[in-house]
């Protein structure tokens, strides 16, 4: 007898499932239910199509039905709603949501993979008119049909996350004034803070108006319509329209009807052959706890790649293959206009977290040969584990070649490397793609650098704290005086690193010394000139560049003046 295949859910995951499954078995019968209207969509781009950077809406829909009914003999019933899983029979209930009909349906394998649902907090109007998720077809179809016919003029974005981000450039490209409100103190919570800020800055610049450590308390408004969002910190912002994306979580409620295991996330547990703890159901996607490829620990991720890589082990075993999925790093990226920022593995946050005895560098490097046209700088952040030196994560921030680092680090990673491993990889290069040393070398050899305790490094987070709790630091700026005059750390004292030598007589021995420059170079040359003469100094890692001056008052020209004359350089 033929085997019988239910899918629920048709996208990511279950798209990849189903196909996979006809792949390895030619004979038997699958059949993909899924409540909404569309299959195997590209939500990923669903905010481009709001930007209109993506014009074509047929662009998003990857297969049809009829690509999936002639190609794969997949039968996919859309508007199909699997209401309950009745293990113990090894059926399911499904509802036709548009003829209001139910049925049952026997399985021998069931693929679960309903993703996740978007977090929508209890606030008053939440479900008004011109408040919207972005999750599917009709979510992108409503935002983008409410500005053709509303053209509103105020956007409020609530929550700073991928998706959230990608919604303010997309609405900034509509020519819309934003407001973005995050209720943590950064943006983009995968990556560190001390990161995050450039990211931050950017998207200030470009002129939203950001609004980090603040939530919505209420919205309000006539008619079922949003007019003004009040924040908990009382400000009033008109909006519009408002695009709430503070999260989703993974869609369980099938499964744990069903008795299905749940994992410590409160994802559906599986194990690396994607079965759950019932031998006929496997499951996959949003909606499955995940294993970091770092920590070996469960966790929960919520990415295209995962999601698909996942299906297609799980199409394939529920027809009686034997695949495993690989464990997840969560690497990820995201663009903000001129801005692009990524992460692999742990952050130093999640180390820490996590147990590890950590240390990180900072560098910052031109994505290609500084001599040729367009060259700009890509800052990275390197996490690895102190006693090992073993890759814990990277984090890039830049425009042009994030991409290009990020993968390579996340390959690193996979291939369990060494920071050390990193100054030997023999990457590409020619002047308009890379350099002789390439950003991701340069990770390596500061790091390595960091190690062998050839120069030890502070981060900006615990220099901000340092010179908070101890005034016996001393501070010393290693730049040129012109660089000095432009902006500077308070309490930092000048002296170029080409005249330390001979300068040494300034910097007090018996205290602690850090000392820093524009990218953090310089400020290793001196800190090798000083230890070599019994200094204890630290280099602040990544420079000057990723000093948080919002939170730490710099000293003005005019002040450095009048504090120290016009001689600034013997400040
Ligand atoms: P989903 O894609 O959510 O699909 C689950 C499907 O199951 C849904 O269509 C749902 O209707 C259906 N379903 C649920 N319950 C039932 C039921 N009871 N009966 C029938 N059908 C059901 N990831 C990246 O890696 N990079 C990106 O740039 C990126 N951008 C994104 C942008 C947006 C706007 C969104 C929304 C997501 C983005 N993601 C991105 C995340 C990525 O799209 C998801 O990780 C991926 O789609 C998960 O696939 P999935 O199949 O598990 O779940």
């Amino acid at each position: 007898m033929k085997r019988r295949v239910l899918i629920i859910g048709g996208v990511a995951a279950g798209a990849s499932a189903a196909t996979k499954a006809r792949r390895t078995d030619e004979t038997a019968e699958i059949v993909m239910f899924e409540r909404g209207d569309y299959v195997s969509f590209a939500n990923c781009g669903l905010p481009y199509y709001v930007a209109r950077e993506i014009v074509e809406r047929e662009n998003l829909l990857v297969v049809t039905p009829e690509q999936f009914r002639i190609r794969h003999e997949i039968d996919v019933r859309l508007a199909h709603e699997v209401t309950r899983i009745n293990p113990r029979e090894k059926t399911i209930e499904v509802r036709d949501l548009q003829a209001g009909t139910s049925r049952t349906e026997r399985y021998d394998s069931l693929v679960l993979t309903p993703g996740a649902s978007a977090i929508i907090p209890p606030i008053p109007m939440v479900n008004a008119s011109n408040v919207f998720t972005m999750r599917t077809i009709p979510d992108m179809d409503a935002v983008h049909e409410y500005i053709e016919r509303m053209h509103p003029q105020d956007a409020t974005v609530v929550g700073a996350g991928y998706i959230g981000v990608e919604m303010v450039e997309a609405l900034h490209r509509r020519g819309l004034q934003v407001t973005l409100v995050e209720k943590l103190n950064q943006v983009l919570p995968p990556l560190d803070e001390d990161m995050a800020f450039m990211v931050a800055d950017h998207i200030r610049a470009e002129g939203v108006d950001l609004h980090l450590g603040d939530g919505v308390r209420s919205f309000r408004g006539n008619d079922n319509r949003v007019g003004e969002v009040e924040l908990e910190s009382g400000a009033v912002i008109r909006a519009d329209i408002v695009i709430m994306s503070i999260g989703v979580r993974p869609d369980t409620k099938l499964a744990r009807d069903a008795g299905l295991q749940l994992g410590v996330s409160g994802a559906i547990a599986v194990d690396s052959r994607m079965q759950t703890s019932d031998p006929h159901i496997w499951a996959a996607g949003d909606a499955v706890e995940s294993v970091h490829r770092v920590t070996g620990k469960p966790c929960w991720v919520a990415l295209a790649g995962p999601a698909s890589k996942q299906g297609r082990v799980a199409g394939a075993n529920a027809v009686g293959g034997t695949m495993e999925a690989p464990p997840v790093l969560g690497t990820s990226i995201v663009r903000f206009n001129e801005i692009v920022a990524a992460v692999t593995g742990l952050n130093e946050r999640s180390a820490r977290t996590a147990g590890y005895d950590v240390e990180s560098s900072v560098i910052h490097a031109n994505q290609h040969a500084g001599y040729y046209p367009w060259a700009e700088l890509l800052t990275i952040k390197t996490v690895y584990e102190r006693q090992t030196g073993r890759l814990l994560g990277a984090q890039v921030i830049g425009n042009e070649g994030v991409d290009k680092r990020i993968d390579v680090f996340a390959t690193a990673l996979t291939a369990n490397m060494r920071v050390a491993d990193l100054t030997e990889l023999d990457l590409a290069y020619s002047p308009p793609f890379g350099s002789a040393r390439d950003p991701v070398n340069i990770a390596g050899f500061v790091s390595q650098n960091q190690l062998s305790d050839a120069v030890s490094p502070i981060s900006s987070t615990d220099l901000h704290a340092l010179l908070g709790q101890s005034p016996e630091v001393q501070l010393v700026d290693v730049r040129t005086p012109a660089e000095f005059r432009e902006k500077h750390i308070r309490g930092a004292r000048l002296i170029p690193v080409d005249e330390l030598r001979k300068r040494l007589g300034e910097i007090d021995k018996t205290r602690p010394v850090v000392v820093y420059c524009r990218v953090g170079l310089r400020g290793y040359l001196a800190s090798r000139i000083l230890a070599q003469n019994g200094y204890s100094v630290r280099n602040l890692s990544g420079g000057i560049r990723i000093w948080r001056f919002e939170t730490e008052a710099d000293i003005s020209d005019a002040e450095a003046k009048s504090k120290y004359g016009n001689d600034v350089s013997r400040a």
